[in-house]
């Protein structure tokens, strides 16, 4: 875009003197063709009655200098008419009067109220802008003006018709709003519309009377605040989709006026303070942009700084018109504002032509485009071009596609020319290729979920997984408390044989072993010996008897829990469960099992009618006389079939659901049931230990004979001198524990003694397992009791 670097254009207008007023020293050198300068003398005697040696003459450069008899007409040709044009043109435009109160702001902005020929830039601009339109019959124009007060930080909509401001604070409060480019924008300031000059001056008529009304002896509206009337422009070629926008800002800034206007002179200008803060903070964005270097300029100091922070060294071509008063009680004044002057005079500018695209109108002419260039396509070719291909195209392209694949030599290249349609075509029907090779590897199959299947069926696979997952660990539970009780029942009838056929202890051990085996390895069973021994290790993470005993219940202590358990009614529910329990999850295991054939039968049947529509656009190819939209017979039963296999698979799926209900529920049952047992053997267990102490028993004397409590083993009564059964067995101490596999008595020995002090001396076996958990059994068992003894002290 066209881009127009330019300082800002000072230009001075020195207001006509009044009756009364007594004027200052000043004179204008005017030049044609430079700058012109003002020279202010101030006068030696002046200063406050004592003599001022400091510099008198102080001299200014400006653009033009208008002299106390300039017209506005020739104001407006000089300064405002150049703005303009740039503003038609579609660069942005602002034009600020800055000067002290009475200085001729308003007059040369707005115009005197009087006279037709006092009408200011303003008016003047509004016709001069709106008779060139009229002209210009090139483009489509659309004006709209605005109109805002800025007093003591607010802003303040002039121009919003459903107000009848008798106050400031009456009229729509504006706010600044910077978006994330950081580009002003102005909320609740109306863009009024203005199809010709009489709309636009009754709008700026509008406004003038607001700000009127407005003010009071106490605001003092038109001394304090700044006024900023801009017209927007836009601007378009009739068929062009782009768009010109240009804004002119036309400023009267409050007064200038200073603090400490006592003294005149050097040394008390430059301290003097602005009454108006907005005033001070517009110096200091100045002051920053006339610095070299200076990365910030402080613009959002104050709203009027921000709003015109575009005109102030940004986008936009920028006048800047100093009003002087320039009678002598002013003259401080005057410098003040010449002073001001020079430092805005250094400031450039850039501004860019507004241009943008309207995307509609775009569209528009892309489409022309695209239809032209398709004729131009159609004349060099000779072929009409569509979107599709046709079926010749298309078969010539499938044999390329498949010649090109067959060929082993790397060198090979797919060529079909610059047609991007059919390259298109090639990338789609490679991947239908690799699709289809998918689809009939069953293996990958098995982990590929078409997007095709519903969210119900991916659903019902994750179900399936879980209710796998938990089937397997239930059956490792089951098991093991399978194997346990029957191992006690066993044990049960054995320490009954073995009272009777008086063997040794080692030989029930082997024969319950090899019974558990036996059992194992029997068909009934699913779980090999492997399995047996891997849920028989994991007894120990068994949930329900490590929550209890804190994960610490020894071997002897399980047993004895076995035995427990044996005697207890609640088991024959515990039992009965588990068998049920058994049968559900093998029943689920079977339709989860079930479930997966099914799935993979229809993702089959799914890949057989892929398969098919391919088969079928070839042969269309091929032989383009076979109706192509004929129903397929072949596909229709592919598809009842996946229909019935879908239904079926529903089916199942439900029934698996109901099942882990089910097998849910039983799980609760047996837990809790197995939560009672567990209470009721710690109670028995507990008053068994109590009664030990109280037959104050002897500890354990060597490591090779331990100590029996004949009482403690309920269900071994029978038990003869020398004999011994898994279910009594007891652990020999910590001493003993620590060398267990070393422990092989060749003379096992076996006594008993009555209570209180009877203790029976029980050899170790020589079987490990057997050994440790003898040893397991009487640990626990001193454990408790010395615990027990703690407590009682
Ligand atoms: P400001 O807006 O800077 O406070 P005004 O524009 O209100 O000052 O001017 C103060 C008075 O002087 C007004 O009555 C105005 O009509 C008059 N005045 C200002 N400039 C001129 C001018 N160039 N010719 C005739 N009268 C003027
Ligand atoms: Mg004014």
């Amino acid at each position: 875009a066209a881009m127009v670097k330019e300082t800002i254009r000072v230009y001075a207008r020195v207001k006509p003197l009044g009756r009364r007023q007594q004027a200052g020293i000043y004179s204008v050198d005017d030049n044609e063709n430079s700058l012109s300068s003002l020279e202010i003398i101030v006068p030696r005697d002046l200063a406050d009655g004592f003599v001022n040696n400091k510099r008198e003459s102080y001299k200014f450069k400006f653009q033009k200098i208008f002299d106390q008899e300039a017209k506005q007409d020739v104001v407006f040709d000089s300064i405002a008419k150049p703005v303009a044009e740039c503003v038609l043109a579609g660069y942005n435009g602002t034009i600020f009067a800055y000067g002290q109160t009475g200085s001729g702001k308003t007059f040369t902005i707005t115009g005197g109220a009087e006279r037709y020929s006092d009408r200011g830039i303003i008016p003047r601009t509004l016709s001069y802008i709106f008779d060139q339109l009229q002209k210009d019959s090139s483009k489509v124009y659309t004006t709209h003006v605005s109109y805002l007060e800025i007093y003591n930080e607010c802003g303040y909509d002039l121009l919003d018709p459903r107000h009848e401001a008798s106050r400031l604070e009456d009229l729509p409060k504006v706010t600044i709003m910077e978006d994330t480019d950081q580009n002003i924008h102005l909320k609740n300031l109306s863009l009024q519309q203005a199809t010709n000059e009489e709309e636009a001056l009754n709008l700026l008529f509008l406004g003038d009377t607001n700000r009127m009304i407005a003010e009071t002896p106490v605001n003092q509206a038109s001394t304090r605040s700044h006024c900023i009337f801009t017209i927007h422009i836009s601007s378009k070629e009739p068929g062009s989709a782009t768009i010109r926008r240009s804004k002119l800002h036309l400023v009267d800034l409050a007064g200038s006026e200073r603090v400490a206007k006592t003294g005149v002179g050097g040394h008390l200008l430059t301290e003097a303070k602005y009454i108006n803060l907005s005033l001070h903070y517009l110096e200091q964005v100045i002051i920053a942009l006339a610095e070299k270097n200076r990365s910030h300029i402080p613009y959002r100091n104050s709203m009027m700084t921000s709003v015109l922070r575009d005109s102030l060294g940004g986008n936009c071509m920028t006048t800047m018109i100093a009003t002087l008063s320039i009678d002598k009680r002013n003259i401080d004044e005057c410098i003040s504002t010449c002073r001001f002057a020079q430092r805005v005079a250094l400031i450039k500018n850039e501004a860019v032509l507004n241009e943008e695209i309207d995307p509609r109108l775009m569209i528009i002419q892309l489409k022309k485009e695209i239809q032209e260039l398709k004729d131009e396509l159609e004349l060099v070719t000779g072929k009409q071009r569509t979107s599709e291909l046709s079926q010749e195209e298309l078969l010539q392209l499938d044999e390329l596609i498949e010649a090109f694949l067959e060929d082993d030599d790397p060198d090979s290249t797919l060529d079909v020319g610059a047609d991007i349609r059919k390259i298109k075509y090639c990338f789609v029907h490679v991947k239908q290729l690799m699709n289809n090779s998918k689809i009939s590897d069953k293996k990958l199959l098995s982990q590929h979920i078409s997007e095709e299947d519903d969210t119900n069926r991916e659903a019902g696979e994750e179900e399936l997984k879980k209710l796998k997952e938990l089937l397997q660990q239930r059956d490792n539970e089951i098991n093991i408390l399978v194997n346990m009780l029957k191992k006690e029942k066993k044990k049960a009838q054995d320490a009954l044989f073995q009272l009777n056929a008086a063997s040794a202890g080692s030989t029930v051990l082997e024969q319950s072993l090899s019974v558990n085996l036996e059992e194992s390895q029997s068909p009934s069973s699913c779980f090999n010996l492997k399995e047996a021994k891997h849920f028989r290790s994991s007894f120990h993470r068994l949930p329900f008897l490590s929550r209890q005993t804190g994960g610490k219940m020894s071997l002897g202590c399980q047993e004895a829990f076995e035995v427990f358990k044996r005697d207890h009614a609640d088991s024959i529910t515990i039992e009965d469960n588990k068998q049920l329990l058994k049968q559900r999850f093998t029943e689920a295991k079977c339709l989860g099992e079930k479930l997966n054939e099914v799935r993979n039968k229809i993702n089959h049947l799914k890949g057989e009618i892929t398969q098919r529509h391919i088969q079928r656009a070839a042969r269309a190819v091929s032989s383009p006389s076979e109706e192509v939209n004929t129903l397929d017979p072949v596909e229709e039963k592919l598809r009842t079939q996946i229909e019935e296999e879908k239904k079926s698979y529903e089916m199942m799926f439900n029934r698996l659901k109901g099942l882990k209900v089910e097998i849910e529920h039983l799980q609760l049952l047996t837990e809790k049931v197995k939560m009672k047992l567990q209470k009721d053997f710690q109670v028995w267990w507990s008053e068994e230990a109590i009664n030990l102490q109280q037959e104050k028993p002897e500890m354990v004397s060597s490591p090779n004979t331990v100590t029996v409590y004949p009482q403690f083993i309920k269900s071994s009564q029978h038990l003869s001198t020398n004999s011994f059964s898994e279910t009594t067995r007891v652990s020999p101490n910590e001493d003993a524990a620590g060398k267990n596999n070393s422990i092989t008595s060749s003379n096992p020995t076996l006594k008993t003694r009555a209570p209180p002090n009877s203790s029976t001396s029980i050899p170790l076996t020589g079987d490990s397992q057997a050994d440790a958990d003898i040893l397991a059994f009487i640990k626990a068992r001193q454990n408790i009791l010395q615990k027990k003894g703690k407590s009682c002290q």
